[in-house]
């Protein structure tokens, strides 16, 4: 197995999900492959420059891999080189290229290798432009393009399968806590958004986390440096007899500003953004409703920018993160922030609130 992100059946890049490698025979992939397609993937040939095809294409969409069908590359990472062979400066997601050594025809290059079928692909250079100063040289028979409005043809098993297994996992830990159901949200600081919610009634637990990115980047040191795709999300066990997804809703939005894009205030970067991370379609569709019916009621001077993104998994955070605000309520941003979101959804939804 390996970890990849993939396109689910609306033409999101959902991951990282487990998916099978991709191992047949030379016999089977002479079946497979063009015969260039096979001297590139499978012999690590190199193609001449100025010839493949995709060099000069300029339109959206995704590179996969010609041997499996993985997403590599997106044209949103594309730049021209000059070098007569397709370039980009970033994979389409960590974990879909490999990077390996190879010293063949007398120099020290890294070579570029598709995750799932190990399929040679090119080469990465440190000659690129920024912000990664990375060149990723590709073969164009290795890849097959998708417009950006096909990108639902892209849908891999893998994806739905770990929406589900996600979707369970959560529900499981509702269970253990006596609660029946699950809603993950990202608002900001997960200490404020924590603490606003831990006052609700019928919510039985709130853990904080992480959300969006891969497991090995799911600890506070690395998504505060804003890159690793995780925003800090709360996991809100709650009893929908006692409140609904439609209230959380509420409260999600009257706790956080969903106006501003990827900070909150002061904190600033992707790990703070608006989004509902849905478990399933039911609350995709509420969360699409509610922000519709926020739109036009005109209840925020500007445009909603709050994601909706499908919970591939969550990560609880490091013990020292949960509960935060009730053992620090002395520091300053606590006082500043995290007690005045309290407040504020305390004064907007007194009905809503745990009676102590
Ligand atoms: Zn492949």
């Amino acid at each position: 197995m390996v970890r990849v992100h993939v396109f689910d059946r609306e033409g999101n890049l959902v991951g990282p999900v487990e998916s099978p490698k991709v191992e047949l025979t030379e016999a089977q992939w002479r079946e497979r492959l063009t015969p260039q397609q096979f001297m590139i993937l499978r012999s690590a040939g190199t193609e001449r420059p100025f010839c493949g095809t995709l060099l000069d294409n300029k339109k959206q969409g995704v590179y996969t891999c010609a041997g499996c069908g993985l997403p590599l590359f997106a044209s949103a990472n594309k730049f021209n080189s000059g070098t007569g062979w397709p370039s980009f400066f970033q994979p389409i997601a960590p974990g879909n290229v490999l990077e390996r050594r190879d010293t063949s025809h007398g120099m020290v290059r890294d070579e570029i290798n598709c995750a799932r079928c190990d399929g040679h692909l090119g080469h990465v250079f440190n000659d690129g432009p920024r912000p990664t100063g990375l060149r990723f040289c590709l073969n164009s028979e290795s890849l097959e393009f998708t417009p950006e409005e096909e990108l639902a043809k892209l849908a891999d098993p893998a994806a739905a399968s770990a929406a589900a297994t996600a979707a369970q996992s959560a529900r499981g830990k509702a269970g253990e806590t006596g609660a029946s159901a699950i809603a993950v949200f990202a608002g900001g600081c997960f200490w404020c958004t924590e603490a606003a919610f831990e006052q609700l009634k019928g919510v039985s637990d709130v853990t904080s986390g992480y959300a969006g990115g891969m497991p090995d980047t799911a600890n506070y040191q690395r998504v505060c440096s804003g890159d690793t795709g995780h925003a800090e999300v709360i996991r809100i066990s709650y009893d929908p007899a006692v409140i609904s997804y439609e209230q959380l809703l509420d409260v999600f939005f009257d706790a956080h500003d969903p106006t501003q894009l990827n900070r909150q205030g002061n904190d600033i970067g992707t790990q703070y953004r608006s989004a509902i991370f849905y478990l399933d379609d039911a609350q995709k569709q509420e969360a699409e409703r509610k922000i519709q019916q926020l739109t036009s009621a005109k209840k925020f001077g500007r445009p909603i920018v709050t994601k909706l993104e499908p919970l591939v998994e969550f990560y609880a955070a490091e013990a020292y993160h949960q509960d935060y605000a009730r053992h620090h309520p002395e520091q300053p941003y606590i006082q500043h922030h995290a007690i005045q979101q309290v407040c504020r959804v305390r004064e907007k939804h007194p009905g809503l609130i745990q009676q102590s």
